[in-house]
């Protein structure tokens, strides 16, 4: 990886912040299931998600 690898725009990772998609409630986890999982949520929608997967 290079750090001319600019396909997105520049400043969108420093401005995600960690609204919940589900819920709407902000959580620290929502950055990091986004991440992993390429789903902005929390854990408590990631839960609900396998429990009750759409
Ligand atoms: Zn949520």
């Amino acid at each position: 990886m290079k750090n001319d690898d600019h396909i997105v725009v520049d400043d969108n990772k420093d401005t995600v912040d960690n609204i919940c998609e589900e819920c709407r409630k902000e959580h620290e986890s929502v950055k990091q299931n986004l991440i992993m999982h390429s789903y902005k949520i929390c854990n408590s929608c990631n839960l609900s998600k396998r429990i009750f997967p759409l």
